[in-house]
C-alpha cells in the first residue's frame, strides 16, 4: 500500500495557491500566499472564530496567528508568531501545549486511520 505523508511540513501544496503549489511550505507570512486551512502543506491548525482568525505551530513549534480573509481564506499577509506582547501571548502557552500534545497523541495513528 501506499503510504503518504501525513506530515504538513513535508508535504507539498495541493491548493493551486500561484506561489506554493507543488512545493512545501516554511513561511507563513508571504503576503502573495492563497493557501487554505486545508492546504496539504496547513500544519494542523485549530480554527478560532472567536479571534477571527486561526492557530497552528510552525515548524520550530512556535505558534502563529493568522487573521481570516473571507470564508475559507486567510491573510497571510498579516500572518504573525505570537510573541510577547501580542493579545494572545497570555493564552498562548495553553494553546501551543493543546497543539503539541495532540500532535503527539495522533502520531501513532499516523497509518492506521
Ligand atoms: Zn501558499
Ligand atoms: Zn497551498
Amino acid at each position: 500500500m501506499h503510504r503518504t505523508n501525513r506530515n504538513a511540513r513535508e508535504r507539498a501544496c495541493d491548493c493551486r495557491c500561484p506561489i506554493h503549489h507543488g512545493q512545501a511550505r516554511s513561511t507563513y507570512n508571504n503576503p502573495d500566499c492563497h493557501c487554505l486551512a486545508t492546504c496539504a502543506s496547513q500544519p494542523m491548525t485549530l480554527l478560532a472564530p472567536q479571534i477571527n482568525g486561526a492557530v497552528f505551530l510552525d515548524v520550530t513549534n512556535a505558534l502563529w496567528y493568522v487573521p481570516s480573509l473571507e470564508p475559507g481564506h486567510w491573510d497571510w499577509r498579516y500572518a504573525t508568531p505570537v510573541d510577547v506582547g501580542h493579545p494572545l501571548f497570555p493564552a498562548s502557552t495553553l494553546i501551543t501545549g493543546l497543539l503539541r500534545e495532540t500532535h503527539a497523541e495522533l502520531l501513532p495513528l499516523l497509518y492506521r486511520l
